[in-house]
């Protein structure tokens, strides 16, 4: 497990590389890794007060993606004390804490509101298998969690129920929530839910989109 300095470098990186990628919008979307309890490497920290002791390292919220430095990255406990950093954690903590502390695979967790996908959810429409990526990386087609209030738990316990089969879900009328057990993996999960859904769209204009035997569900 890597310390929290290397930790916050990542978190950092992925979101810049994110925004980049256009899968953010403005301030829009976050991401975060956990630290489990005991592995938080080179840092000297007071007592973590959440459950199990784990810690989240967190984007900011409501910060410029193009000015973000790694002293503005947020550690966080899962009750969502702040332990390390000087700005507020994003507001969808909760929605993090929420997946750490139901599905004990998942190690990072990526938020975005990328727009084809973003799209989808808006409708309130599932993206069924018609790539191949879609299987070993999202397991199967894209399903849409219930709306729930912004910032809030209920967020994270609706992306839950479908997470526990899925490595990515659609959020109703708000955007995507892409889990995996490291940064990376969450990151390349969130980014072919993007593909998927654009290639997806694209298909529907052009075409009728064949769903690929044996995923017909
Ligand atoms: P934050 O900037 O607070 O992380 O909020 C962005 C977002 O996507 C809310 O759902
Ligand atoms: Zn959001």
């Amino acid at each position: 497990m890597r310390g929290l300095s290397e930790g916050k470098q990542a978190v950092l990186r992925t979101a810049k590389k994110a925004y980049r990628e256009k899968l953010m919008a403005g301030t829009s979307g976050n991401m975060s890794m956990l630290i489990p309890a005991g592995m938080e490497g080179d840092a000297m920290l007071p007592q973590a007060g959440g459950c199990h002791g784990s810690l989240m390292i967190i984007t900011p919220s409501s910060y410029d993606y193009e000015i973000m430095e790694e002293k503005d990255i947020v550690v966080t406990d899962l009750e969502g004390n702040v332990i390390e950093g000087c700005h507020r954690p994003s507001s969808e903590w909760r929605m993090h804490a929420e997946i750490y502390q139901h599905l004990p695979h998942v190690q990072a967790v990526v938020h975005t509101h990328s727009p084809y996908a973003t799209s989808f959810a808006v409708n309130h429409q599932e993206i069924p298998v018609v790539l191949i990526e879609m299987i070993p990386f999202l397991k199967g087609k894209l399903e849409v969690s219930a709306y729930a209030e912004q910032g809030s738990a209920q967020v994270g316990r609706n992306a839950v129920e479908i997470l526990r089969r899925k490595n990515a879900c659609l959020m109703a009328n708000h955007g995507i929530v892409a889990v995996g057990e490291s940064l990376e993996s969450a990151y390349l999960n969130s980014v072919y839910v993007e593909d998927a859904a654009r290639i997806y769209h694209r298909a529907l204009v052009c075409g009728k989109p064949v769903v690929i035997p044996g995923y017909e569900e």
